[in-house]
């Protein structure tokens, strides 16, 4: 009887310390593990790249937009063009012109950066690991251009529950009649 028991009691914990680790692993890997799902079902590659030098990009990018695509810089909060823009339209990268965000994935967010809970298509942007500022963060990069963009969180809104925290300078927008 006191054998059954025990047997009962260590399931208990089987079952317990499985549902843990479960839990565990959902934690900071979603953010990879949404992302490359809409990278694989658009498959689209990027073969096309542009490959400039960084007098080309010098001559061609704002100072701003020099320091933040090329330089991985970062924009004061509320400070850029377009963190309080809720106009209609589409964000392009302010680099190549490749279509980013749409104004429709924007939500209204505390951080002072134009925040998406979405892309336009994932295959458009690299995902690199950025261990700067002690910090580690998921970096956001033009995939056409290799621009820095940003970075992507997993505290944001549904359907993705990802904030995309783009800085302004990276971007144009180009507003769309409704
Ligand atoms: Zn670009």
């Amino acid at each position: 009887m006191l054998k059954i028991f025990l047997l009962a009691l260590l399931g208990i914990a089987v079952v317990i310390s499985l549902n843990h680790s479960i839990k565990n692993s959902n934690n900071l890997p979603q953010i990879k593990h949404n992302i490359s799902d809409s990278t694989k079902s658009k498959g689209k590659n990027m073969s096309d790249k542009i490959i400039k030098s960084d007098e080309e990009w010098k001559k061609e990018l704002t100072p701003e937009q020099y320091k933040i695509l090329r330089e991985k810089g970062t924009e004061r909060a509320f400070t850029g063009k377009y963190w309080n823009n809720f106009e209609y339209g589409t964000y392009v990268c302010a680099a190549c012109g490749t279509p980013l965000f749409e104004s429709d994935t924007k939500f209204e967010s505390s951080c002072g950066w134009p925040s998406y809970f979405e892309p336009i298509d994932s295959s458009r942007i690299i995902y690199k690991e950025d261990k700067s500022y002690g910090m580690t963060r998921t970096e956001v990069i033009c995939a056409k251009c290799g621009g820095h963009l940003g970075h992507v969180f997993d505290d944001g809104p549904p359907p993705t529950g990802l904030r995309y925290c783009i800085n302004s300078g990276s971007m144009k927008f180009i507003k769309k009649e409704k």
